[in-house]
């Protein structure tokens, strides 16, 4: 017997307009109360079937759609045609030798919720973040073996958000084998070394990828300052555009030996000053020192995890990105990003309006940036939309 929850009275126009969740408060009653993952139907207040789901007993979120397909049960055969349909999105860069690192699985965008899935050259790193997906986990894994045939799939569901599912964190192999350390991947030609097994998120920030070649366009001949550089993606870029001097600023030593190591594989000659350390203190110490750039790139990491560190975030980014544009030489390009989904924008454009009305300098907008077309955005779901940048003219 299938599980049946009823939605109140008005709370149906998200289900029908597609939206993949539905909040406790919206759910009227349910017949039994579903275990963990189950497929739940979603029934209007008035009865009518309306859309198929996964419960999700511990979260807000408390049921996660599938499909509005009645005809279509949440099955093996089911999960192998999303992640299918997922991969056909995909061709251009599956066929593309310079890039062998991309997102093959983006949760709900891709139909899917809570299933990220990330290729590594012959490896698949994925995240099971709902308790939904995590319960399907041998059919997804069957169905990427299938489509794929990599050498190994490793499971990297450390993010916090589990916890909001009930689940604890996990980082394990799944499936064949794992390699015995990093592994050397392809982006836009550069090669990177990625530790998927003890690096951030599933290993790499893929959702930049886009972004470093479009800020790697304004760095021929620049003094290029990366803050935020992790194991050097932007840098690699640059240097390859033609950069004249890099300057790379992070908290994490190990980052940065890496970011070293990548440098050396590339062949790269460009000199790279590495800076351990935190970035709103060192940038206020190259502005005691007068130090100046032609190109500055701020690419944080997420400042916002919820509502109540809004203004304190939003605070942070004004700091970094007004030290910036006071190290900046005239004519020189900021591009500046924020990977928090509260962040909107336009909330995001005003903070670099503060920060350049307090930094006394003219500013103009080259160029809009967002997630990499990897990450796509589901027009029924825009809060898959989190990454954005701006390029900048700091005249
Ligand atoms: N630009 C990178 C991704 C940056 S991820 C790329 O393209 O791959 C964010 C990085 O910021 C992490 O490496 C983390 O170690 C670093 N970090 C976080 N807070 C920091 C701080 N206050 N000062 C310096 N580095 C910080």
């Amino acid at each position: 017997m299938s599980f049946q929850i009823t939605l109140k009275a008005g709370r149906e126009r998200s289900v029908l307009n597609r939206h993949p969740w539905i909040f406790s408060s919206a759910i009227a009653q349910s017949s039994r109360t579903p275990p963990d993952g189950a497929v739940v139907e979603v029934l209007s207040s008035g009865g009518d079937w309306l859309a198929r789901g996964t419960w999700s007993g511990n979260s807000q979120i408390q049921i996660r759609l599938w499909s509005w397909r009645e005809d279509e049960p949440i099955d093996g055969e089911f999960i192998r045609q999303r992640i299918a349909r997922a991969l056909d999105g995909r061709t251009a860069l599956a066929n593309d030798p310079a890039t062998t690192a991309y997102r093959l699985v983006f949760s709900e965008s891709d139909g899917i919720p809570g299933l990220i899935a990330d290729r590594y050259g012959d490896y698949i790193v994925v995240q099971l973040l709902t308790v939904g997906a995590a319960l399907r986990a041998q059919s997804i894994v069957e169905a990427l073996v299938d489509l794929l045939q990599p050498r190994g799939i490793y499971e990297r569901s450390d993010a916090d958000v589990r916890a909001k599912e009930g689940l604890e964190p996990e980082a394990r192999l799944l499936w064949g084998e794992a390699p015995d350390g990093p592994i050397e991947i392809l982006e836009n030609g550069q090669r990177y070394l990625i530790d998927f097994i003890s690096g951030h998120k599933t290993g790499a920030y893929l959702d930049q990828r886009t972004n470093r070649r479009r800020v790697a366009a304004y760095c021929r001949d620049a003094e290029v300052l990366s803050c935020f550089s992790y194991t050097g993606g932007f840098e690699l870029q640059a240097a390859a555009a033609g950069a004249r001097q890099l300057t790379a600023i992070d908290s994490s030593a190990d980052a940065l030996a890496i970011a070293a190591q990548n440098f050396e594989r590339n062949g790269l000659v460009v000199p790279v000053e590495q800076v351990e350390g935190n970035v709103f203190s060192e940038l206020r110490r190259f502005r005691a020192e007068n130090r100046s750039f032609d190109v500055i790139i701020l690419d944080p990491p997420k400042f916002v995890q919820n509502r109540s560190q809004l203004d304190r975030a939003t605070r942070g980014y004004k700091d970094i990105n007004l030290l910036a544009m006071q190290l900046l030489r005239p004519n020189g390009i900021l591009a500046t990003f924020s990977c928090s989904g509260l962040v909107s924008i336009d909330l995001f454009q005003k903070v670099v309006f503060g920060a350049a009305v307090d930094a006394k300098r003219e500013v103009q907008i080259l160029e809009r940036l967002a997630q990499a077309p990897d990450h796509p955005v589901l027009l029924t779901f825009p809060e898959a939309e989190y990454l954005k940048g701006l390029i900048c003219r700091v005249v």
